[in-house]
């Protein structure tokens, strides 16, 4: 039987406020998985703390609402005890940039085979409007009534430059062209991450008419495979380049341990094949 946008609901109804930008990511990530046809229990969606973290709840799929920041290593754990599921790992700027931070270089040296979609309002919403990692400099915030006094992060570079194997921004205030992006992610074979920029109702940091103005698609004749460009268009300020930056094929996690695996089954130096009941023995 067909599937239909039904089927990527979960029972429960989103909470988030009137207006808020999360709805629009929740809809267009339904419906990039209803496109590409991936059964619904072959998918894990894995989430962080804040208001975009409770998206998991919202699919229809196994589902993980975890701590702070551990979205990311709670999917390597996931994909590599089942590299025949669907991985996704979601959450907002404070989490994945802050806390969890430290967790994106290692995914991307094992490059696993998930998609993180890094949903970046500029500030902690669930907890009031508090400044994030992304926070401009100046902005006036519950923990800095006198203005923000760090430089904001600028994410995409740093993610081209820890090996990110297919790295996209995409303007949550674009749905079609942000369900596009989000399909060429899952699809792609490795560590994907889509870095959304979208608007918090509540605590507004993005002024969403004038960011909308800034968007702009990458040009046509980008080539995905040269980092050096996409580096120096990541941090492209006006316009706001979205699309897909870069992309490369390389072997992924489970394709290394594949191997290893293959390796270790064949028979050692000693002429015997290691298994685990040999292993436990020579502890013994
Ligand atoms: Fe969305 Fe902001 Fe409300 Fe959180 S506080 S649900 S990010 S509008």
């Amino acid at each position: 039987m067909k599937r239909t946008l039904q089927d990527y609901k979960s029972a429960i109804a989103p909470i988030w406020c009137a207006g808020c930008g999360d709805y629009g990511v929740l809809q267009s990530l339904q419906k990039a998985l209803l496109e590409l046809d991936i059964p619904p229990e072959e998918i894990i969606s894995i989430s962080g703390i804040g208001c975009s973290g409770r998206i998991s709840h919202f699919i229809n799929s196994y589902s993980l609402h975890g701590t702070h920041g551990r979205a990311v290593p709670t999917a390597i754990g996931a994909k590599t005890a089942r590299p025949d599921l669907t991985v996704l790992a979601l959450g907002g700027d404070g989490d994945g940039l802050g806390i969890g931070g430290g967790h994106i270089p290692h995914a991307a040296r094992k490059n696993i085979d998930i998609t993180y979609l890094l949903i970046d309002n500029r500030i902690y919403g669930l907890t009031k409007g508090q400044t994030s990692p992304t926070s401009p400099l100046g902005q006036k915030t519950k923990t800095a009534p006198f203005g923000a006094y760090e430089d904001p992060m600028e994410p995409l570079p740093i993610f081209l430059s820890y090996g990110v194997s297919f790295v996209a921004r995409a303007s949550g205030l674009n749905a079609k062209e942000m369900q596009q992006i989000m399909k060429e992610a899952i699809a792609h074979k490795g560590m994907s991450i889509v870095y959304i920029q979208t608007p918090c109702k509540t605590f507004p940091v993005i002024d969403p008419k004038a960011i909308k103005e800034l968007f702009q698609p990458l040009p046509e004749d980008h080539p995905r495979d040269n980092k050096m460009k996409a580096i120096e268009l990541a941090f492209s300020q006006k316009p706001l380049y979205t699309g897909v930056f870069y992309q490369e094929q390389r072997p992924t996690l489970e394709d290394r341990l594949q191997t290893i695996m293959q390796t270790a089954s064949k028979k050692n130096e000693g002429g015997k094949a290691y298994s685990v009941e040999q292993i436990l023995k020579s502890y013994a």
